[in-house]
């Protein structure tokens, strides 16, 4: 799709929504977005009265160059023709694993790839969001670029996408494709070998936690980091885990590191510390109203500032947060740009941004994806069936919420008696 008629016919006074499921409507998730689009999707929103340097800045050559300057800098997450048909390892191409979960993401911050789904679709997190003092209060993927309907609708999309049977075969062949070190003309090149799993969202349930595991588990390469506030299901996913004979401390996989998020600014959580604070894999993060660049606050003394402020907000070198041995990691607290406090001692705020309508537009634009998606007939045959260890995991997981159920009857009958 062009943007320039999108631009005119936004000159012209159509309303933007009208605009927005135009382009919308015309993308084909399978085929490599034109990152043009992208751009103009979010910036149809510029309000009206635009003036000639608005107009260069956000809908004109201006912008298209700056997209051109970006792709140079950074790969696309979609891949060319070529590799993108080529049948890998899993029995499917990247095109029909991208279809399959709604794609990757590709934050600037981070060395690697990622997935990310709503915030507001967090469980934990869209309680915590309510609690003043909380870190979930300010979230900022409640806020800025994540509510714009182009991210809007793929969070929506790869969230709608978690229960498909291929979802793990298809998440792992993304992330191996984008760590191969040869591309398909033998040329070198650099393997991204960090996946960040929600930049935004969380874990949904125990069996998500057993799926993510499970393609760490075919990802050998590469190594995981995810954070979570999701303590509830990591716990059903470590129990099912032992029951299916594995030992505490084998459960998360090598190559994944759970960072559990402290609920809390500034406040650590004893018994979450107590609970998971021995086993393998699982790590901590804080996050601190002080400013950590300069000087730890005395209770976080023994936890790494996340230094990425003083790099323009990137990574760099640093890995501390995939590495298990850094125990705690601390984030200095950011608030959205457009989330503007007015009342600190009441604890109000004025949220400019458009959460509760963008989650209503945003399920909706993502049906119509759904229907306009041309999947590529994938094989099943040729989808390996997933690790023992994996469906034994499931199956226990399933039985504890069986028996809970059945528990729960039976106190029910037995105190109606
Ligand atoms: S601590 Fe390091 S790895 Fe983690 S987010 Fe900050 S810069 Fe990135």
């Amino acid at each position: 799709m062009k943007v320039r008629p999108l631009i005119e016919a936004y000159l012209k006074g159509s309303s933007s929504d009208k605009l927005l499921e135009y382009a919308i409507g015309s993308h084909r998730p399978h085929v490599p977005r034109d990152p043009y689009t992208l751009h103009s999707t979010a910036h149809v929103y510029v309000p009206a009265g635009v003036s000639n340097e608005a107009y260069d800045e956000h809908l004109g050559e201006g912008i298209i160059q700056k997209v051109k300057d970006a792709i140079k800098k950074k790969p696309s997450p979609v891949p060319g023709k070529k590799e993108g048909e080529a049948i890998g390892k899993f029995g499917m191409s990247y095109f029909q694993a991208h279809a399959i979960t709604g794609g990757l993401s590709n934050p600037s911050k981070m060395p690697g790839y990622a997935t990310s789904t709503p915030a507001w679709k967090c469980q934990t997190g869209s309680i915590l969001h309510k609690v003043e003092g909380s870190v979930c209060r300010d979230c900022y993927a409640r806020g800025g670029m994540y509510t714009q309907p182009t991210p809007a609708v793929a969070m929506t999309a790869r969230h709608n996408s978690l229960d498909h049977p291929h979802w793990v075969q298809a998440m792992a062949t993304m992330i191996n494709h984008h760590a191969r070190t040869i591309n398909y003309s033998g040329r070198k090149i650099t393997p991204h070998v960090h996946f960040r799993w929600h930049d935004s969202g969380d874990i949904q349930s125990p069996q998500h936690m057993e799926r993510i595991a499970e393609v760490a588990r075919l990802t050998p390469d590469v190594k995981h980091w995810i954070p979570t506030k999701e303590t509830k299901h990591l716990s059903n996913w470590l129990d099912a885990s032992v029951r299916a004979g594995k030992k505490r401390d084998q459960v998360v996989p090598s190559n994944l590191i759970v960072r559990i998020s402290h609920p809390k600014v500034d406040q650590r959580s004893a018994g979450i510390e107590k609970k998971f604070g021995k086993v393998r894999g699982i790590a901590f993060s804080d996050v601190s109203e002080h400013n950590v660049l300069d000087s730890l606050p005395s209770h976080l003394q023994d936890a790494e500032a996340c230094r990425a402020p003083e790099r323009g907000g990137h990574c760099g070198t640093c890995r501390s947060c995939w590495d298990e041995n850094t125990g705690h990691v601390v984030y200095h607290q950011h608030i959205p740009k457009n989330i503007t406090r007015v009342g600190k001692t009441t604890g109000t705020y004025l949220r400019k941004s458009w959460n509760q309508y963008i989650e209503k537009r945003a399920a909706g634009w993502s049906e119509k994806f759904k229907s306009s998606r041309d999947v590529p007939a994938i094989n099943s045959k040729k989808i390996p069936v997933l690790s023992d260890e994996h469906n034994a995991v499931l199956h226990h997981i399933a039985n504890v919420n069986v028996s809970a159920v059945k528990a729960t009857q039976q106190r029910g009958f037995a105190s109606k008696a």
